[in-house]
């Protein structure tokens, strides 16, 4: 293991304080300073050491005042390493003081696991370095994890460097200038992947984030992860479940201080739920096809199947008011073909309004019209919630009969319009199979902030223009 090179004092006297360090660094020891006292902490001083502490103890001081921040107390984290870490063979004991002593609280894991198999280890993780080294001496096979948020510290954990490239770099980070940073900790497990080591920034709780695509068996693969809060990392010596062992490439000891994330990935930690969208269409051009098909599956399962009169009169409306045309009229910008700016959303910069079929989709979610699907977060409707929207209404009812009037198309009768044949047999009124009354979704403010890319929460349900798609008799 590397052993520090960067230490302030390349002074004889240095040197030798330093190497007495890492000898009591190599027994669990870790020397504290206090004022003008040393506290040694994590075990007991091997004999002739008290003595040989006295002696030195100006040098030693020295050299711990000389370091840039000194431990004082409880405050954590350690931006910068006070002592030598533990030498190539250091025990898993040593490691764990160590940590521990450097203000990591940790946790122990065992070998092969990614995580803790025991409960409460979030609220209990071990900051002291008697327990560190009691749990390692016997437990030496077990790994080291750290709990980030305890330790204020986050972290970048790439699974699938060849696919995280392009989604970074789809939001304007360089993933492998990154990985290169000389400033920036770096630890290996499997050489596949990669995990940087980040200070938390202070004053503000970072959520912990993953970008995942659908595997071939219905499973999430993960691309990367932002890791922060109540989460830990395997520190070396660890093992991966591969059976390989996780290793320092970078060190933090070896850099001046761990360093906060840059600031383009604190952008993206922050404004997660608008960017991933853009992360995803890079690595998965399909992806948002897939979604968009499957929330017009869901809208047309909720529309019916076009057995009453009234369902006639829409199908008549879409197939003489082609969706272009109803945008045109709206003043809808193309941005490309069958790709608009949202004009339930404006400022839509980032097109997220597209047409399918005789339906239109729009990606952000919670539109004021139509359908959001509770699976993709999508909102999905037809012309007729377009002349909805474009004419203020209250309902698609009102502007079917409107729309119907302006295009020539025969309403039903009004034995029909009035009677019990609406809503129709396949009635959005009939109650979920999960027992739930459907409720109304809340429409966007219009003209307020834009949602971008917000997912409307997951239990959202039918909202009541489709629960009444047809007007009754006026
Ligand atoms: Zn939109």
């Amino acid at each position: 293991m590397t052993m520090t090179t960067a230490q302030p004092q390349p002074s004889q006297e240095g040197e030798q304080v330093r190497l007495l360090l890492a000898e009591l660094a190599g027994q669990g020891i870790c020397l504290e300073l206090d004022g003008e006292n040393l506290r040694p902490r994590g075990g007991k001083l091997p004999p002739g050491m008290r003595q040989r502490l006295v002696e030195r103890k100006a040098e030693i001081l020295a050299y711990l005042h000389h370091q840039p921040s000194s431990r004082n107390g409880q405050t954590l984290p350690r931006r910068r390493f006070l002592r030598p870490a533990p030498g190539a063979d250091a025990s898993p004991a040593e490691w764990a003081a160590y940590y521990v002593c450097n203000g990591f609280s940790v946790v122990h894991v065992k070998r092969g696991k990614k995580g803790p198999d025991y409960t409460g280890w979030q609220k209990n993780p071990i900051k002291d370095e008697r327990r560190a080294v009691q749990h390692w001496t016997r437990h030496p096979a077990d790994s080291i994890g750290v709990v980030l948020g305890a330790s204020g510290l986050c972290s970048l954990d790439v699974d699938d460097i060849d696919r995280a490239r392009p989604a970074l770099g789809a939001v304007g980070i360089a993933l492998d200038a990154l990985l290169d940073d000389p400033a920036i900790p770096r630890i290996e497990g499997n050489p596949q992947k990669a995990r940087l080591l980040f200070l938390a920034p202070t004053g503000e709780m970072l959520p912990p984030r993953k970008l995942t695509l659908t595997g071939k068996n219905g499973q999430p693969v993960m691309i990367f992860e932002l890791r922060a809060g109540l989460v830990q990392d395997l520190l070396p010596p660890s093992w991966h479940p591969s059976g390989k062992p996780y290793r320092w490439l970078r060190a933090p000891w070896d850099i001046e201080e761990i360093p906060e994330p840059p600031a383009t990935l604190l952008n993206l930690w922050r404004r997660w739920e608008e960017l991933q969208p853009r992360m995803l269409a890079a690595i998965d051009p399909d992806a948002g096809q897939r979604q968009a098909e499957q929330a017009a599956c869901e809208y047309r399962a909720h529309q019916g199947q076009g057995e009453t009169g009234w369902d006639e009169v829409r199908r008549q409306i879409r197939e003489r008011r082609p969706l272009a045309e109803q945008l045109a009229r709206m003043d809808a910008q193309e941005r490309g073909r069958g790709k608009y700016s949202c004009i339930l959303h404006p400022p839509d910069l980032n097109p997220s309004f597209w047409l399918h079929g005789d339906l239109w989709i729009c990606a952000h979610g919670g539109a004021p019209v139509g359908f959001t699907s509770s699976k993709t977060g999508y909102s999905v409707g037809d012309v007729v919630d377009l002349y909805q929207f474009s004419k203020g209404l209250d309902s698609p009812g009102k502007a079917t009969v409107e729309l119907a009037r302006e295009l020539g198309i025969a309403l039903p009768d009004s034995s029909e319009r009035a009677g019990r044949s609406l809503p129709p047999a396949h009635s959005l009124t009939d109650p979920p199979r999960d027992g739930k009354l459907p409720v109304e979704q809340s429409a966007a403010p219009l003209g307020g902030p834009p949602a971008d890319y917000s997912i409307p929460p997951a239990d959202c349900c039918i909202p009541a223009c489709l629960l009444h798609p047809y007007p009754m008799a006026d």
